[in-house]
């Protein structure tokens, strides 16, 4: 994860926006803040039942999609091959992935020059951009070899 990409407090944004935090909540809300990884519901789920083992799955997805609606998170479907949602805190500015289509890892950058660039192509056609999606898909150097 890139230094200069700030991922925003999931429990401080439940409570700047009223969303009634519970301790089980609290819990997932740490669990997620302190994932580098942008976990799946499944492996939140084995994080946070590791510190409360009274939290369920279905605990874990209702308050993932509590965290959702309250747009605290950002809901993530990398396609390419994995077809699991996976999940990260939000951020201030936008931000992009690569996804190592083997090991699912996903490495976050920032590139001012796609941002600059998307901006100017938008104008052209008249359209102010709002927001976008850049998503990467890679083979680390030794898989390319094999290829
Ligand atoms: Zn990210």
């Amino acid at each position: 994860m890139e230094k200069n990409i700030k991922h925003l407090d999931i429990y401080e944004l439940c409570k700047q926006n009223g969303v009634k935090m519970t301790s089980q909540r609290e819990t997932i809300a740490g669990v997620i803040n302190n994932s580098k990884d942008h976990p799946d519901v499944e492996k939140i789920y084995e994080r946070a039942n590791k510190k409360n083992n009274k939290i369920s799955l279905a605990t874990v997805y209702r308050t993932v999609k509590l965290f959702e609606d309250a747009k605290v998170i950002i809901k993530h479907e990398f396609k390419f091959g994995e077809e699991k949602a996976r999940y990260e805190s939000v951020t201030k500015w936008e931000h992009n992935h690569l996804i190592d289509v083997i090991s699912g890892d996903v490495v976050e950058f920032q590139n001012p020059g796609f941002e600059k660039l998307s901006k100017k192509i938008a104008d052209k056609m008249g359209y102010k951009v709002i927001g976008y999606k850049l998503e990467l898909f890679g083979l680390k150097e030794a898989c390319k070899k094999i290829k």
